[in-house]
């Protein structure tokens, strides 16, 4: 079993089509993806027929931004109905807030002197509904503000940085909702990526819990290995099954290829299992 549960194609951020994303996949090992594009679910039509084509067992995903406690965090849902109204109606009027906090950013930007941000950012965007901070990372690069995208995030993109702009996303429990509404399992996505101290994930996975919340991404490929041990005992702890995903956004700018991430550790009742 190689199940990589989360990674991007054009339809957001990432770098390759879905149907590109679902050959490497293939061609990487991987026995089952998911196509887990921010806010979006316009990719998993074409990633299903790929995958139906090259013999590639598929399940559609997403991975919605939502706000807990003043912070972004990022949910995945996994094996949830493509077609179901209410998280379809919930993820546009998620993508509808992108455009305008794009505009806020490029506005920051250009108080720096960093002028056409916005419109930049948008030649690297193939779904303008779905414009994010990876997009004028790579505009940013291009004009020769930054080195690579990394460095961009580091120095231009993140709280307390010009070109970061608060946003409101929605919240915990919405989010859950629309993907149990939509036959999914909730995951909390990367969870050693916050900026939030270990009391305060701690008060997340308990809201998350409580909100009935189904699992936490374990193996990430933004995970090192001290983190993969720590929410392999928050899933025990907590009685969450446990995902692994890639976080793939193309060849060169990810920390893993599609598939290329450890395996779970034992004594976890992986995701796949409820699936
Ligand atoms: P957004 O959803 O617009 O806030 O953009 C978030 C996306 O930016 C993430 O999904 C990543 O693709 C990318 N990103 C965030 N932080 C970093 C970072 N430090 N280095 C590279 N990419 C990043
Ligand atoms: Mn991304
Ligand atoms: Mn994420
Ligand atoms: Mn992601």
């Amino acid at each position: 079993m190689n199940c990589d549960f989360h990674c991007h194609s054009t339809c957001s951020d990432g770098l390759l089509s879905p149907a590109e994303v679902v050959r490497r996949a293939h061609g990487n090992g991987v026995t089952w993806l998911a196509l887990t594009d921010h806010d979006e679910l316009a990719g998993i039509a074409e990633a299903t027929a790929t995958a139906d084509e090259v013999g590639l067992r598929f399940s559609p995903g997403v991975e919605i931004s939502i706000e807990w406690a003043e912070t972004p965090i990022h949910m995945v849902g996994l094996g949830v109905d493509p077609a179901n109204p209410a998280l379809v109606a919930g993820l546009g009027g998620i993508r509808n807030g992108r455009e305008e906090r794009a505009r806020r950013m490029a506005a920051e930007l250009e108080r720096i002197g960093i002028r056409g941000t916005f419109a930049g950012a948008m030649t690297y965007c193939e779904n303008p509904t779905l414009i994010s901070r990876a997009h004028f990372a790579r505009y940013l690069v291009e004009i020769g503000i930054a080195k690579d995208v990394k460095s961009v995030f580091d120095d231009y993109l993140v709280p307390g940085k010009p070109g970061y702009v608060p946003h409101r996303w929605v919240s915990l429990e919405e989010a859950v909702g629309w993907v149990h509404g939509a036959g999914g399992l909730a995951v909390v996505a990367h969870p050693g990526r916050y900026r939030l101290s270990n009391k305060d994930l701690g008060l997340l996975f308990e809201a998350f819990k409580d909100c009935g919340g189904d699992a936490i991404e374990v193996v990430s490929g933004s995970h090192g290995p001290d983190q993969t041990d720590k929410f392999a005992h928050v899933a025990r702890k907590f009685g969450f099954l446990a995902s692994r995903g890639s976080d793939f956004h193309g060849p060169g700018e990810s920390y893993s290829d599609l598939g290329r991430i450890a395996p779970l550790p034992n004594n976890l009742t992986p995701v796949w299992e409820r699936m």
